[in-house]
């Protein structure tokens, strides 16, 4: 490295003579030159590096400022070559830069901003502007964030893009940062002063505040002196400071916990930071870059990202935020996936108190949730409608593959109904196929509400009005402290088929009446299901599933129908002769004695087709004397 240096000033010094050359510090060093041949003398300097460094490439960047641009001092020009060199960085090529206009508005401003900080805090001309952030549960605001705005009376609105930046640099971010948390007191005693809800407040910190004042207690003292518990001031850092210094903020942000104040980690997945943090950092919550909901509009790759990401804060127990949100279809997408709280444009811009006020005013402020009710409404959003291994599902049951994910929903039952709260895509297709009209009445949210007001679990089986069975798992998520009302998970965990079901269910039901006995018949396969229902009863259960039924069936009856009877039997049961005589008329009919036990009763056989489905046959049996009957 010293030598390198050694050879670099050599270099500028044979080129434009050792008077005109001198070095900063480091590897920095300042020439003064005529303008005339720059290029040229610039070009033969990048190359004797290159040979400096062995033939390698050794990227140079030079930055130029021109007398001719404004009469300033010496130190001012050096300046403002380095800030034009500056704006190569990050560049592998060797290359050069001057200071153009652009950059001397952009030194201004920052020099602006600098001087006029105590003056703009003083006069106001910083303001705070409040963005709520809603439930994506039940579209309430649960929290707002405060973010700064600066309207200059000499050069108009300034963003925060602008401004931020380069408080940060001078290390004077603090004094910005704790002025905001001041306003956000205020404005919170005066919400309660008025008797409105209040809910927590989320102030964005830099990486400096640490560095310019222990910024971890003068946050804790003010607080505390408000009369406000900690956990309404939620401190929101962003994801690039995590990477930048990463013990250190593992520290901080442990402390600020440890104090009792949610620390948010803000613009998660904007960097190239590896998720290792999160198993080290234990945040309060994620949230989630916009550039997320930029994607998601471009393709489904956007979407499986976002959804396993919010998967996996759900399985740390981390909370959620997805900000930038801005259609009804990413709304909708959100609460499908999980997300917990939303944030954009969608819902309202960042605004001033006065605005929030004015909103009151006139009726169109988005309501406040009770922060009494937040863990409620917080436990429903964290059920994971995705979640197929929450629930065991059966290979065998395959009509699920009709839906691309396990229908699962949640409801709120309360004194004066049942309202769907959440759900995913196949459950709202569900729902919507087989629960149009008459959801109040059915038996299945007689079932909801039981488990509402019982709490546990249960598992149940339902007819579907089209005849399939369908399986369902209620929960009991949460009761809320407040209103009483309480929370069940619904997941569909299997769906017959609709298609067999709608013929066999309904001829099922019809003969459970007088048969005890009911087999389905698969001709092809001879795979079958038997069914049983205690005589005279609606019910029927499955017994079992079996496979080559005639055979099974032909053994049966070798062992227990009667001597005399059993001859004629077997030589009519055969599928051949099933099947021709179904064709012929349309029925196949067997009376025979059949033992139970050793006692004999007169049994009969009915054959008949699943019409119009001509690969399937349905066989009850019914017994004339059977005990009970
Ligand atoms: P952030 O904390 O990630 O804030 C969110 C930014 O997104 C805000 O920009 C907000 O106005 C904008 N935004 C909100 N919803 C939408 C939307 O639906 N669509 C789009 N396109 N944008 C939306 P803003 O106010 O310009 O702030 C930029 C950043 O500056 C903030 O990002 C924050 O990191 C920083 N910042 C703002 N105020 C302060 C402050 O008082 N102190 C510190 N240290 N940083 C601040
Ligand atoms: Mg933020
Ligand atoms: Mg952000």
């Amino acid at each position: 490295g010293d030598r390198l240096i050694c050879a670099l000033a050599k270099i500028l010094a044979d080129e434009f003579g050792s008077d005109h050359v001198s070095r900063f510090s480091q590897d920095h060093f300042a020439v003064v030159s005529e303008e005339e041949g720059l290029d040229e003398r610039l070009e033969r300097v990048f190359e004797a590096c290159r040979n400096a460094n062995g033939g390698r490439t050794l990227p140079v960047s030079v930055g130029i400022y021109r007398h001719s641009t404004e009469e300033v001092g010496v130190s001012v020009a050096c300046d403002r070559a380095k800030y034009a060199c500056d704006t190569r960085r990050g560049s592998y090529v060797s290359g050069y830069r001057y200071f153009d206009l652009e950059m001397h508005r952009h030194v201004e401003l920052i020099r602006h901003v600098i001087g006029h900080l105590d003056q703009a805090i003083e006069e106001g001309w910083v303001k705070v502007y409040y963005q709520p952030i809603v439930r994506a549960v039940n579209g309430r605001v649960c929290d707002e964030e405060a973010l700064s705005r600066w309207i200059d009376p000499e050069r108009g609105f300034l963003s925060p893009a602008d401004f931020i930046p380069a408080l940060e640099d001078a290390g004077l971010i603090y004094k910005l940062d704790l002025y905001v948390l001041d306003k956000i007191l205020e404005k919170m005693k005066l919400q309660k002063g008025y008797g409105l809800t209040v809910v927590p407040h989320s102030v964005n910190l830099s990486r400096s505040d640490f560095d310019a004042c222990d910024i971890v207690e003068e946050i804790r003292r003010r607080v505390d002196a408000s009369g406000f518990s900690r956990d309404m001031i939620t401190i929101e850092i962003t994801e690039s400071i995590i990477g930048s210094d990463f013990d250190f903020m593992k520290e901080q942000v442990e402390r600020v916990q440890a104090l009792g104040f949610p620390v948010w980690m803000d613009d998660f997945g904007s960097g190239y930071s590896s998720l290792d943090f999160l198993q080290s950092i234990q945040f309060d919550l994620l949230k989630f870059d916009m550039s997320f909901m930029r994607r998601l509009d471009e393709g489904e790759n956007g979407k499986i990202i976002l959804t396993e990401l919010m998967q996996m804060a759900t399985a740390l127990g981390v909370d959620t935020i997805c900000e930038g949100v801005e259609t009804a279809e990413q709304v909708r997408f959100l609460q499908g996936i999980g997300c917990s709280k939303l944030q954009g444009y969608y819902y309202c811009k960042p605004i001033p108190l006065e605005d929030i006020v004015e909103r009151y005013r006139s009726s169109i402020q988005i309501g406040y949730e009770n922060p009494d009710e937040a863990d409620y409404f917080e436990a429903i959003g964290k059920v994971n409608l995705y979640d197929l291994g929450a629930v065991a599902v059966d290979d065998q049951d395959s009509l699920l593959n009709i839906f691309n994910t396990l229908p699962m929903g949640i409801a709120e039952v309360t004194a004066d109904g049942i309202a769907c709260v959440r759900d995913n895509e196949s459950f709202r297709d569900f729902m919507g196929r087989y629960f149009e009209n008459d959801l109040d009445d059915s038996d299945f949210m007689a079932r909801v509400r039981d488990c509402g007001e019982g709490g546990g679990r249960s598992v149940f089986e339902q007819r579907l009005h089209d005849g399939a069975n369908a399986h369902f798992m209620l929960r009991r998520i949460k009761e809320n402290q407040v209103t009483g009302a309480s929370a069940v998970a619904i997941a569909v965990i299997s769906i017959s088929s609709a298609n067999e079901g709608a013929t066999y269910a309904s001829i099922a039901r019809a003969l459970a009446a007088d048969y005890y006995n009911i087999y389905y018949v698969d001709l092809d396969t001879e795979l079958f299901i038997e069914y049983s229902s205690p005589v005279g009863g609606q019910e029927l259960s499955v017994e079992r599933h079996g496979r080559d039924f005639f055979g099974e069936a032909r053994n049966v009856a070798s062992v227990r129908i009667h001597d005399q009877d059993v001859g004629a039997f077997l030589e009519r049961f055969t599928k051949e002769n099933v099947v021709r005589e179904l064709d012929e008329s349309g029925a196949f009919l067997a009376t025979y004695r059949l033992s139970d036990n050793g006692i004999y009763m007169a049994t009969t056989m009915k054959i008949s087709r699943m019409e119009p489905d001509a690969h399937h046959i349905i066989i009850g049996i019914s017994v004339k004397d059977a005990p009970g009957a």
